[in-house]
């Protein structure tokens, strides 16, 4: 099954998320990836992955994320936060967190728990979509 995963990650994340994908490279190549700015431009020249960029999140790119999982067309975030240093468009991270667990979007955000989403993805664990798409049938 193709799904849509969104890459996002802070400037201080960038590195690692950069490197995540392309450990996993083979498995993020078969999903529609989407990402804000300046994460997606990196994931393409680096990891040579086809990417949707959307703008930079401080310039709204988490809120146009947000904006796809509020109409049900995301179905899992990466999303790579620094916890460390103080965000200009801290208000628009929360948001975007929030809205995952409105509507029960997997999100991981850091390469811990990236880790293991993926790999669930890899086995096809995507039962929280069925459940998600019963519920607004
Ligand atoms: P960026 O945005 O990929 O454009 O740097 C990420 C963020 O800070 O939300």
């Amino acid at each position: 099954m193709k799904m849509k995963i969104a890459l996002i990650a802070h400037d201080s994340k960038k590195d690692s998320l950069v490197e995540f994908a392309i450990a996993y490279k083979e498995i993020l190549q078969q999903h529609d990836l989407y990402a804000t700015g300046t994460t997606g431009r990196r994931i393409i020249e680096e990891a040579g992955l086809s990417v949707t960029c959307f703008r930079s999140g401080p310039l709204g790119g988490d809120q146009q994320m947000g904006a796809m999982i509020a109409n049900n067309d995301m179905d899992m975030v990466f999303f790579f936060r620094d916890p460390l240093t103080a965000q200009p468009h801290e208000p628009d991270c929360t948001a975007l967190i929030r809205l995952c667990d409105v509507y029960n979007i997997p999100l991981a955000t850091n390469m811990g728990t990236a880790e293991i989403l993926l790999k669930g993805l890899q086995e096809g664990f995507v039962d929280w979509r069925l459940i998600q798409e019963r519920k607004s049938n």
